[in-house]
């Protein structure tokens, strides 16, 4: 056989699968399939190297292909493959928690399991619900978002997000949200956090003004606003939003789903940033992108509260998954915290953060470059959108870099870029390069 035919010979009936957040005709007209990965790369269905410039979707934090994850699992499997965690428990579920809790911001040390971002938002939302009803304020019930945040696709989720595409063909909850601090007029190719914007934090007052702060449960925020194509918090935004939340009895919760698990340099972004959340969502990273799994942290306050609230016997929270701490998905997540403490991973982008700051802003001259951002190992680079054909350009980038040997990560004119925390200089050199090659091609 030719190479033609063998890859025709390959290449899966494409029918039946329907794609997430995918142009599914477009995509199977050209597929795009990732075969087989270990460590930095991921090979093609037709045997080409990918750099993964994006650890997947943002979760492989520790690269591809760790035997130590697949061996924990293989050892979970014939143990105990199932079993589940409504009035019942088994033991590892318990020793990922408590594992958890160590490396967890302080004071956040209660955790409840699902499988996904998603269910992690809508878990947290509810939590702050059940928080304020166990307190006697049931008729605090309205939750805040932000513009442009992304906090995935449940519901709740969609409602406290920011992303129109996500929401006009559904019905949402009620929710307000704040303005977004992206501000190209003051912060354009900012180096980290950006100077202006605290005062947009000010736009809560605003919306507690409208509603009434005994109506309003929860106020929640990405740290570092991800999907919308990587926008760090202005200096001393978190702190405002923080202050005016504890003013009104109104719960913070930060989306983590992105920043834990060491994106920033630190255990978590709370740590990073110095703000301390009531409510922690995590998902991702926690099992090194391998399992679905998900994480709340929960406060003590919160936790307690609901928890210590109703009669002896009664089920406190009516909430949880089936999978809510799978044993096989703990046994990953073990593997996986064990590999991030060995590997000093949680802490690595401290070092590794000057280099990728200098070599992601060495695009700043390339063409058609409006706005260069990031912070710890996630980096944001617009484009100009092509007169009368938005994100043709991004997407020409995807396909650009692929062909070149990199994935990146392509939302409408905006790359983002996220490498795992193993990434070498080299790398962070040759995704830059590839990239500024790729770029300088565009019409
Ligand atoms: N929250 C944030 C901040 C995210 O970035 C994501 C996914 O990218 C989610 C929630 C949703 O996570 P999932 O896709 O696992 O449901």
């Amino acid at each position: 056989m030719d190479d033609a035919a063998l890859i025709l010979a390959n290449t899966p009936d494409l029918a039946a699968f329907w794609m997430p957040f995918t142009a599914n005709r477009q995509f199977k007209a050209a597929p795009r399939l990732l075969a087989s990965a270990s460590g930095m790369f991921y090979r093609t269905d037709d045997g080409r190297e990918v750099l993964d410039g994006t650890s997947g979707l943002w979760c492989v934090n520790a690269g591809h292909g760790r035997i130590d994850i697949a061996d924990a699992v293989h050892k979970q499997l014939m143990t105990l493959d199932y079993a589940p965690t409504f009035q019942m428990g088994h033991p590892i579920v318990f020793d990922f928690a408590t594992a958890l809790a160590k490396i967890a911001p302080a004071g956040l040390d209660r955790i409840f399991f699902t499988n996904s971002g998603s269910e992690s938002v809508d878990t947290a939302l509810k939590m702050a619900m059940a928080y304020h009803r166990a307190r006697g304020q049931g008729q605090r019930t309205r939750m805040i978002g932000r513009e442009k945040g992304y906090h995935g696709v449940g519901f709740g989720g969609i409602s406290v997000g920011g992303l129109v595409n996500n929401r006009r063909t559904f019905v949402t909850l009620p929710a307000d949200h704040i303005r977004h601090t992206h501000d190209m007029a003051r912060n354009a190719f900012s180096h980290g956090q950006p100077t202006h914007g605290a005062d947009r934090a000010d736009d809560l007052e605003q919306i507690i003004a409208l509603h009434g702060a005994e109506t309003i449960a929860a106020m929640i925020v990405e740290p570092v606003a991800g999907s919308a194509g990587v926008l760090p918090p202005p200096v001393g935004y978190l702190e405002r939003l923080r202050a005016i939340c504890d003013a009104h009895g109104i719960l913070l919760i930060f989306d983590e789903v992105i920043t834990g698990f060491g994106r920033l340099g630190s255990n978590f972004a709370t740590h990073y940033f110095g703000v301390t959340p009531d409510l922690m969502t995590t998902a991702k990273a926690i099992t090194n992108g391998v399992l679905p799994m998900g994480a709340v942290f929960a406060s003590r306050a919160v936790h307690d509260a609901i928890v210590q609230a109703g009669p002896d016997g009664a089920i406190e929270f009516f909430h949880g998954y089936t999978y809510s701490g799978h044993p096989v998905a703990c046994a990953a997540g073990l593997a996986t915290l064990e590999i991030y403490r060995r590997e000093g991973l949680l802490s690595r982008v401290g070092d590794l953060a000057t280099d990728w700051e200098t070599a992601v802003h060495g695009l700043a001259d390339a063409p058609h470059v409006t706005d260069i951002r990031n912070i710890g190992l996630m980096a944001g680079i617009d484009l100009a959108p092509r007169p009368g054909a938005p994100g043709a350009r991004g997407y020409e980038v995807l396909l650009g870099m692929l062909e070149m040997g990199v994935l990146v990560r392509a939302t409408g004119d905006t790359i983002a870029l996220s490498p795992p925390l193993i990434v070498s200089v080299d790398e962070i050199g040759r995704i830059v390069e590839t990239l500024r090659k790729v770029i300088s091609n565009l019409t």
